[in-house]
């Protein structure tokens, strides 16, 4: 059988990142990202080979960016487009796996919306467009939650009065899944152990940050909650703060909920902590050059790190290796090493030749020698929604 080409789509309130993927071929065959959607200067970047264009799409919405897009990937995949894998962030209780795209699973992301206001309707509109431009092809969903269904009770339960669950959803979700998945996989794969009999604990570190224990090729554990917010110091989100401080805000700054929200997803994290930036490249320059909140942020976004690792390890049975991926965990050779660094009662250490090495695309171990398993793994969601989309056509 000819291999087979899968188009993927993200869609954002804004933008649209998209990667035309070959089952059998590494390099994506065509990739590229949408952007400023809706503004007078929307543009659609686009790379193949060793070429690459932009067209302006001027004003142009998610549908006006797919109408270019689709033919392009058309062309790149020699007119043998067989689906389209599109990446839905919040899938609540419904979707414990990807899912074929009919009237039914539509109605069931639509209903999802309460609980993803910022992301899920974004997604729809990408959904609606392409299903639209390219109702013969089956298209697909994969959702950012549904790895996260297999985590128990006392995993996903927030101690609330239980009505807010059962009748309104409240519980922890947990995001990040196919990435968590995906390097998992991988990591059981590089240390030759069966994925369905090894334990992980995995820090998915790019703008949004999750770790995640991974027993048996479940995920059992996660830090990420109702909403994306909780757990880890992000790029710009605070993650977990003292659940009484909107109340505090309220009363005394007089501050609104949308303030409040705001404050927290965009202002905070590492950017909030360093008055600086939330890029972490940026971050460790100005820490060299003894930028005092840059170092700060550093300080706090490590030791938290190393705190939730050390609260996922509950989850194992035993540790089969620590894998760091996303882009500050496949790149910063000086978060991985403060972070290792807290985590002694784990019996963690690196070896400091292959951390500072394993940059840049590298995968491999970097623990020294008799020490448990770290590994550096680069993630691949698009991949990931590749095979998922495909495993459904089979
Ligand atoms: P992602 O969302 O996975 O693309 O990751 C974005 C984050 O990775 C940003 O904070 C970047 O600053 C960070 N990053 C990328 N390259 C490096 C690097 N060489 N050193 C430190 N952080 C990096």
């Amino acid at each position: 059988m000819p291999s087979r080409n899968i188009l993927v789509i993200n869609c954002g309130s804004s933008s649209i990142k998209f990667a035309l993927v070959n089952e059998d071929q590494a390099q994506f065959t065509l990739s590229g990202l949408a952007e400023r959607l809706g503004s007078h200067d929307a543009v659609l970047h686009w790379q193949r080979g060793g070429e690459q264009d932009s067209l302006i799409i001027p004003y142009g919405l998610h549908r006006a960016a797919l109408a270019q897009l689709l033919p392009l990937a058309q062309d790149a995949a020699g007119g043998k487009l067989h689906g389209i894998g599109h990446r839905v962030v919040h899938g609540g209780e419904r979707f414990t796996n990807a899912s074929r795209l009919d009237e039914a699973a539509l109605q069931a992301i639509r209903a999802t919306v309460p609980l993803a206001p910022l992301h899920n309707p974004a997604n729809l509109l990408g959904i609606e467009a392409a299903t639209n431009l390219f109702p013969n092809a089956p298209h697909v969903a994969v959702f950012d939650t549904a790895f996260h269904q297999t985590l128990p009770a006392h995993a996903f339960r927030y101690a609330l009065p239980e009505s807010l669950y059962q009748e309104h959803g409240v519980r922890r979700y947990g995001f990040h899944g196919t990435s968590h998945r995906f390097v998992s996989q991988r990591a059981a794969e590089m240390a030759e152990l069966p994925i369905d009999n090894s334990s992980w604990l995995v820090a998915h570190l790019g703008n949004g940050c999750s770790t995640c224990a991974i027993v048996n090729g479940q995920s059992r554990d996660t830090s990420m909650g109702l909403t994306p917010l909780e757990g880890l110091v992000m790029g710009t989100r605070s993650g977990d703060v003292d659940p009484n401080l909107h109340g505090h805000l309220t009363r005394t700054l007089g501050w609104s909920l949308e303030q409040i929200d705001h404050m927290l997803n965009q202002d905070s994290g590492l950017l909030g902590l360093s008055g600086l930036s939330n890029d972490m490249r940026s971050l460790e320059q100005a820490r060299d050059q003894g930028h005092a909140g840059a170092s700060l942020a550093i300080e706090v976004f490590c030791y938290r790190l190393a705190k939730s690792l050390a609260a996922m390890s509950c989850a194992l049975p035993q540790l089969d290796g620590l894998i760091f991926t996303g882009g500050i965990g496949e790149n910063s050779a000086l978060i991985r090493s403060k972070t290792v660094a807290h985590l002694k009662l784990l019996n963690l250490e690196l070896d400091k030749q292959a951390n500072a090495r394993t940059i840049r695309g590298a995968s491999g171990p970097i623990q020294a020698h008799d020490h448990p398993r770290v590994l550096v793994v680069p993630t691949n969601e698009e991949r990931q929604i590749a095979l998922d989309t495909l495993a459904l056509l089979n």
